[in-house]
């Protein structure tokens, strides 16, 4: 006898790579899939090789210990990491050929220090803030951190191979602030070109911005969210041919009858109006299951959703399911693509009031991950 697995989340490979596909085959141009955070939870290395099987032209990661994990599994595609503070390990960066991106001129010191360090030439993306106050030079810094990377560039010790930014809210495509920040974003390119970066890429599109922002795509688009299959608009993906690559479930540990009013989980916050069976369901919210979800969130189970009963605990939360028949070891789901009957991770962000790349990213604990499907199988 297998023994069954309590919870795990299931992660549907051939989905990512087909959603890779549909996005790379939309824009007609390279794509960057976006495979930080463990890849959104799904798993970063078998993510980032399903989305080079989907035909990913390069990763994105936030840091460089991701790139340098990418690296360590095998993987040789082009690795960019954004998140650069100051100290960071960049001579380790471009000893494994991790692009990295700078915001500052302090920032291209520490590369051409690394460069030399390495005895490489570093590879760099120059980052301009065109409007989403996060990272990123001002267009006021710009110009002078422009000049010092041609210098640089001109002394063979950095590349410029990006000139980059992000939107602030291309998931409102009418948003006023998306054509200000193109318009910035236009004005630093020609800036960088006139001082004599004309070989950089230029990349401005998340997912939102690949899907429905044609005029933000430039010569690269760089989505995360949507490489999972997740609709970054918070409607349904199958609009945009993308289809949900996780699924989270669990088996019930244990059943039980209960009278009218009796008080579930802490704080009694849920009482069923008549006699009742209850499950218990071994996940909570040290596994990535939102506290906000008790009372709130919908699981499939015994066919059909019901609403989390009373408040989700740190390893388990209850399910009433009224007189349906429950055994302990039947399996629940929290979400999924939603073609089985389950609900979606956007129907859990709607109930919790978050957004589904929380969910996606947070969920783990002691949740087992297993990949399905063959995209990317070493
Ligand atoms: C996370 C991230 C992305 C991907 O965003 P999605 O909305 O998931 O597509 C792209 N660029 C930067 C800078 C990011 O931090």
């Amino acid at each position: 006898m297998t023994h069954p697995v309590r919870a795990e989340v299931v992660v549907d490979l051939d989905a990512i790579a087909a959603n890779t596909a549909v996005l790379r085959e939309r824009v007609g141009r390279p794509l960057m899939a976006v495979v930080k955070a463990d890849g959104y939870g799904h798993g970063m290395v078998p993510a980032a090789r399903a989305a080079l099987a989907g035909g990913a032209d390069a990763l994105g990661v936030a840091v460089v210990e991701e790139a340098l994990a990418l690296r360590a599994a095998g993987i040789t595609a082009p690795v960019l990491a954004w998140l650069n503070g100051p100290g960071e390990d960049l001579a380790a960066a471009l000893a494994a050929d991790v692009e990295v991106s700078v915001n500052a001129v302090w920032g291209l010191e520490e590369a051409v220090a690394a460069a030399r360090a390495a005895g490489r030439t570093a590879r760099l993306h120059l980052k301009v803030d065109t409007g989403l106050s996060r990272g990123g030079a001002t267009p006021d810094q710009w110009p002078a951190l422009v000049a010092a990377a041609a210098r640089a560039q001109a002394d063979g010790e950095v590349e410029v191979v990006g000139l980059w930014s992000h939107l602030a809210y291309a998931d409102a495509p009418t948003h006023p602030t998306i054509g200000l920040q193109v318009g910035v974003f236009e004005e630093a390119v020609v800036i960088a070109r006139d001082a004599g970066l004309t070989g950089a890429r230029r990349h401005l599109a998340n997912s939102a911005a690949t899907v429905a922002l044609p005029h933000t795509w430039f010569d690269m688009v760089r989505p995360g969210v949507a490489v999972y299959g997740l609709d970054p608009l918070g409607g349904d993906p199958a609009v945009h041919g993308l289809r949900p690559a996780m699924t989270v479930q669990a088996r019930v540990m244990l059943t039980k009858r209960v009278p009218a009013g009796a008080g579930v989980s802490y704080g009694h916050t849920y009482a069923p109006e008549r006699e009742t069976t209850l499950a218990v369901v071994p996940v909570g919210y040290a596994d990535g299951v939102p506290r906000a979800a008790g009372n709130r969130a919908p699981v499939l189970a015994a066919g059909a959703h019901r609403t989390i009963a009373g408040r989700v605990c740190m390893d388990q939360f209850v399910l009433d399911v009224g007189d349906d028949a429950v055994a302990p070891g039947d399996r629940v789901v929290l979400w999924g693509p939603g073609t089985g009957g389950e609900p979606t991770a956007q129907q859990w962000a709607d109930a919790v009031d978050t957004i589904h790349y929380e969910l996606v990213a947070r969920i783990g604990g002691r949740f087992a991950r297993r990949h399905v499907g063959s995209a990317g199988a070493v």
